[in-house]
């Protein structure tokens, strides 16, 4: 039987993930990084992006992520997370508002928004129609 380890992801205002897991690939700053059962203890930095991992029946899951923290311990991974989303739960037609208004914002055709928000914003929608479209192919 495969060596699991307990995930946990949080959102400012809800747990997002919180299962036993076999596997996690997180966004870290520097790269992504996979994480096994026994890892050293670490704490990392995270940018926008997902969050995968395979639990104790096999399945594979995508968790898109804005940005946080990882705190891993040998049998433990806590995410702490700007905004976290299942793959499952993504409004995709939200996040198509939202790149289409970021890439407004980064033409200049909205004003109001710099050029730092606006790159923001397109990757947190770019992490999530990437989320929805991993979980619709099933890879
Ligand atoms: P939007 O412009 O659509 O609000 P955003 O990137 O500014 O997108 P955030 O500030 O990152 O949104 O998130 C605000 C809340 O909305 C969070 O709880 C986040 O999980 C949720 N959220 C944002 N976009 C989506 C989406 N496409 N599908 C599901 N939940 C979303």
């Amino acid at each position: 039987m495969a060596q699991e380890m307990q995930l946990s992801v949080v959102a400012p205002d809800r747990s997002v993930v919180d299962e036993p897991v076999q596997s996690v690939i997180i966004p870290g700053a520097a790269g992504y990084f996979g994480v096994l059962k026994g890892h050293v203890p670490l704490i990392a930095a995270l940018k926008a992006g997902l969050v995968e991992y395979i639990d104790s029946g096999n399945q594979r899951h995508y968790v898109s992520i804005s940005g946080g923290f990882a705190e891993i311990s040998p049998s433990k991974i806590n995410i702490l997370a700007d905004a976290a989303e299942r793959s499952q739960d993504i409004d995709v037609t939200r996040a198509e508002k939202a790149l289409e208004n970021a890439r407004k914002a980064l033409r200049g055709e909205i004003s109001g928004v710099n050029s730092v928000e606006a790159t923001a914003e397109l990757e947190r929608a770019m992490t999530r129609l990437k989320a929805a479209k991993s979980a619709s192919d099933g890879r």
